[in-house]
């Protein structure tokens, strides 16, 4: 392991805007690729050029931007979807077909050997082209492990650079996703990409797993906006790939929240308080003993600064605050509190904070310390 560096396939333009409901107009594609080159992402999957229309002219604009990051286009294993990819310029193709027997049955009504026949093809036409090559395992959590190693083998073969390992219905725990990551690059020496879903909350460590079994790529989306239950959020595997794993792959973090943010806005969704690492939460701190801790070293409740994503921090006033807290904020004000004043505001901002369901803004605050003034007679 020692040495490999792990890269990061962002896939919102492709499987983030599959989601139900979501639509990006082509310039919002656009300034998102730029900005997930500019966070550092190895490689963008644009989308799916054979749709045509706005999206194939979406696709085209983004190549012609000469980024940093690989551009990859989206197909199924048939070849006049891969020359409609060529026909934009990408440098890279993935090349997706399902490997699990209920959808060879059901959805391709076909045969395991006429899925192998397709792939080779399709995969042989794209190395012909010389641009770089995922095939992309669909479902193949649920597929035979015989027959994906087959697969992943007959794959390497025609030329392609790695196996995505696709979680389709995010139904793999991290144990489970170790021993078959470990088991197909022990059989195949392909390179891995992990593609997880978070049906079960379990995508982000699922790809944690993959990498650990010797996975090199990781496919993510920023704030794991993506089918159903959504994918790796890109901001949770680099982060904890550098926080938890000890792998900095130097990513452009301090702009996290920002992108998180364009892209909420961008597919219609809110930014909940309570996202890992982007939630506006993430730095706020409301209960007195946490406060108090924070105050007195932010290492105490904070594994990484706020800065480091583009936050703040901020100590919120309210039922469960203590005085600690009280002076600290009025002392932002530029008021000095003495104990018994701070006593005094704090059975207040209780009262209040019950009474509204919520925490305070400065606003209140400064009312309740001019009433308690008042009520003082000073
Ligand atoms: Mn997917």
């Amino acid at each position: 392991m020692v040495g490999r560096k792990i890269k990061i396939v962002d896939t919102t333009l492709r499987d983030g805007e599959q989601t139900a409901g979501v639509v990006f107009a082509n310039q919002e594609k656009i300034r998102i690729a730029k900005y997930l080159n500019e966070l550092g992402v190895d490689q963008i999957e644009v989308g799916i050029p054979v749709m045509g229309g706005d999206e194939k002219q979406a696709i085209r604009e983004i190549c012609k931007l000469g980024l940093k990051s690989s551009i990859m286009g989206w197909n199924r294993a048939a070849i006049p979807d891969i020359q409609e990819s060529l026909d934009c310029g990408v440098d890279a193709v993935a090349i997706s077909i399902s490997t699990s027997d209920i959808h060879i049955k059901y959805k391709l009504q076909t045969t395991r050997e006429d899925v192998l026949e397709r792939m080779v093809k399709a995969v042989e036409f794209a190395h012909k082209n010389g641009v770089y090559i995922s095939v992309n395992a669909e479902d193949a959590s649920r597929s035979d492990m015989d027959y994906l190693i087959e697969f992943a083998r007959l794959a390497k073969q025609a030329g392609a650079d790695r196996l995505r390992f696709c979680d389709t219905v995010g139904i793999l725990e991290p144990f489970a996703t170790y021993d078959r990551i470990k088991t197909l690059i022990d059989a195949t020496g392909l390179d891995i990409e992990m593609h997880t879903h978070n049906d079960f909350g379990m995508a982000t460590a699922n790809a944690l797993a993959g990498v650990r079994a010797g996975a090199e790529w990781v496919g993510v989306t920023i704030g794991g906006l993506g089918e159903r239950a959504g994918n790796a959020a890109l901001e949770e595997v680099v982060m904890a790939l550098k926080h938890i794993d000890g792998d900095d792959l130097n990513f452009k973090t301090e702009l996290f929240r920002e992108v998180a943010e364009y892209v909420a806005r961008a597919s219609g969704r809110i930014l909940h308080p309570s996202k890992p690492i982007v939630g506006s939460n993430m730095f706020a701190h409301e209960s007195g003993i946490h406060g108090d801790g924070v105050l007195k070293n932010p290492n105490t409740y904070e594994v990484f600064t706020p800065e480091e994503v583009g936050l703040q921090r901020q100590i919120v006033i309210g039922k469960h605050s203590g005085t600690h807290s009280i002076t600290a904020k009025f002392r932002e004000y530029g008021i000095e509190l003495s104990g018994e004043e701070a006593n005094g505001l704090l059975t207040r901002v209780r009262a209040v904070a019950v009474n509204l369901k919520r925490s305070l803004f400065d606003k209140e605050l400064v009312n309740l310390w001019e009433d308690y003034c008042r009520e003082k007679g000073d």
